[in-house]
């Protein structure tokens, strides 16, 4: 299985609390006007990446993910690909492999998370609403091992710089496990 990739950075700050390893996934159809990053847009932007090579590379940073873009839903069988296997590894591994810290660079132990996001967490920005993804099996199938989904497209009137972790207001960050129990969608806490 390959992903289309544009970019990767590892030790970013903003797409998520701690640092993460942040993968920018190549195409997206919302077009929003004001879009950050309109280049990604292109599906056929970046490069393709096998999926246990990203695996490999998340291994290595030793950070939680966040899968951006783009619009990783754009690629959802990928993606449902690349979040079952890390999972899978997480739940396998014992001591738990590499790519979850213990300890990582980040100083911190899987399950010590100040925030409680809790463990192997893998955050997804998507344009799409959590309504919409509930409504489409195979988007719903490539959250289902996502733990925080940031939602909704980018509305240049709503937007908002003191925004934490997203730039505009219509924007939710999103607890999927909670979401997926209470059948709606349910905002994650992050105090
Ligand atoms: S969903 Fe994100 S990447 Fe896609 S157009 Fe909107 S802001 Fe840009």
């Amino acid at each position: 299985m390959l992903l289309r990739v544009i970019d990767i950075v590892a030790g970013t700050s903003v797409d998520g609390p701690h640092l993460r390893t942040s993968i920018y996934l190549a195409g997206c159809a919302h077009h929003c006007p004001g879009c950050h990053n309109p280049q990604s847009w292109d599906p056929h932007a970046g490069h393709e990446i096998a999926v246990s090579d990203l695996l490999d590379v998340i291994a290595r940073e030793e950070m939680p993910v966040t899968l951006s873009g783009g619009d990783p839903l754009f690629q959802a069988e990928g993606i449902a690909a690349l979040t079952r296997l890390l999972k899978d590894r997480h739940k396998t591994s014992s001591p738990p492999c590499r790519a979850w810290p213990w300890p990582g660079p980040t100083g911190r132990r899987w399950g010590e998370d100040p925030r409680g996001v809790g463990e192997a967490d893998i955050w997804l920005y998507t344009g799409y609403r959590w309504e919409q993804i509930v409504a489409t099996p195979r988007l719903l199938d490539a959250v289902s091992n996502v733990d925080v989904v940031v939602d909704g497209p980018f509305v240049q009137s709503l937007r908002d710089t003191t925004l934490l972790f997203r730039g505009s207001s219509n924007q939710r960050i999103i607890d999927v496990a909670a979401s997926l129990a209470s059948g709606t969608a349910i905002p994650l806490s992050l105090d």
